[in-house]
């Protein structure tokens, strides 16, 4: 699926839940398009002392409750249509979890993996010289996504600091803890789509004890995810990442699995597991699937062939509209993106609201409890809409969502 591709399935799911709502079309128009998107080139001097340049976007959708908020990735196939398709998709997510945000996303064009650090590390400083202007406290506030993490957000944090005069850490979320971050925030993606999770299981009526899961991609996500439902008792059988996949008929054991993936750079070649395609773990005879690596996975093709009676998206956009049609028409109910993803960006808006307050400290605990109810809260509005609308998980959300932001417009003045 490509970028423009991608871009318009997002710009027609919002223009069909405007219409279905019954909302002016002056909603749609607000919300068709980003507000704006920034474009930067990166020179970075690499170890030979040549000069490569990368480059950069980010984009700034509809900030109607708030700043906006989202990830930076990077990865090779970004694109600009990508990046504000992504931005759309955050502008949703914080409105199903009614979080005080407008969506953002940006993304650099590079393979982290197959740079040097210090290239890395220079991209992350470039990226932020570039956006200055554009990013802050109650402005915009920049986060980990693909291939980013604390170590980057540091990187980030430091020059945003240096180039402004700033003291103010909270510009960015998914900081490490001794940066100002919060308790909990690497994991709490996927503690996000495990308390999801179990609350699908209770609509359908399965036991998340013992319950099997398949999971595409390991990276944060889909690691996070296997880990927190496995200490919730149900068993990850498969997996697979860019390097191949694992299945194991009574359950990997996940934390081997992370340690091993560690070491050897992914799941392919895990010792006591049978080797497993992407093809093959879309197929298993399990109870969940989480597809938790990129968009466009989940196809018409593949959804057909898929036997879980529950999909969870970790990933951002992981079902094209054909994929998610035929897991409607089969009765597969799906928990898209926009809600099962949202506990990463929930627990950002936590460590904010912690840097906001002069850095006081939130309990692992608190942070846990307080996503649970966030997540269990959403989950129970998008199930909602869906009786209401009698539509799936998935719709239900964008027409939550969509809803909630007309709202907010007309309360503001922006629409009639
Ligand atoms: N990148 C994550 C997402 O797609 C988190 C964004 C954030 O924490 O701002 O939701």
């Amino acid at each position: 699926m490509t970028g423009q591709e991608f871009f318009r399935d997002t710009q027609e799911t919002i223009r069909a839940a405007v219409a279905k709502l019954g909302h002016s079309e002056g909603v749609y128009k607000i919300l068709r398009n980003p507000r704006r998107t920034l474009e930067v080139h990166i020179a970075v001097t690499m170890p030979d002392g040549s000069v490569e340049t990368f480059l950069g976007y980010r984009s700034q959708h509809a900030a109607v409750f708030g700043p906006y908020k989202g990830g930076v990735r990077f990865h090779p196939n970004v694109t600009k249509e990508e990046v504000e398709a992504l931005a759309m998709l955050m502008t949703l997510k914080n409105a199903v979890l009614g979080l005080p945000y407008g969506g953002a996303k940006g993304g650099v064009i590079c393979d982290p993996n197959a740079l040097p650090p210090t290239a890395v590390e220079q991209i992350a400083r470039g990226y932020v010289r570039g956006l200055r202007d554009m990013i802050g406290p109650d402005t915009d506030i920049p986060a980990p996504d693909v291939n980013t993490n604390s170590r980057v957000m540091g990187w980030m944090l430091d020059e945003y600091l240096k180039c402004t005069n700033a003291i103010d850490f909270s510009v960015f979320t998914g900081k490490s803890l001794n940066l100002g971050g919060i308790e909990g925030r690497t994991g709490a993606t996927g503690l996000g789509i495990a308390y999801v999770t179990r609350e699908a299981c209770k609509v359908r009526g399965v036991d998340l004890k013992g319950a099997r899961v398949a999971v595409q991609g390991f990276g944060n996500v889909g690691r996070g995810a296997a880990q927190a439902l496995t200490a919730l008792g149900a068993r990850i059988v498969g997996v697979t990442d860019i390097t191949g996949g694992v299945y194991k008929e009574d359950g990997l054991d996940v934390a081997a699995l992370t340690e091993y993936a560690r070491d050897r750079g992914g799941v392919a070649g895990f010792p006591g597991a049978e080797p497993l395609t992407n093809e093959q773990l879309f197929a298993l005879p399990v109870d969940v699937l989480i597809p938790a690596a990129l968009e466009g996975q989940i196809t018409g093709k593949v959804a057909e062939t898929i036997q879980a009676p529950i999909v969870v998206e970790g990933a951002n956009g992981p079902t094209t509209p054909e994929g998610a049609q035929v897991l409607a028409d089969r009765g597969i109910m799906q928990v898209p993106d926009i809600l099962a993803n949202g506990g990463g960006v929930t627990v950002s808006y936590f460590e904010w609201v912690q840097g906001q307050q002069g850095g006081l400290r939130w309990s692992e605990r608190t942070v846990h409890r307080r996503l649970d109810r966030y997540m269990t809260s959403a989950f129970a509005a998008v199930l909602a809409y869906s009786e209401r609308y009698n539509v799936s998980m998935r719709e239900a959300a964008y027409l939550f969502a969509v809803d909630r932001l007309a709202t907010g417009m007309i309360e503001r003045g922006w629409v009639p």
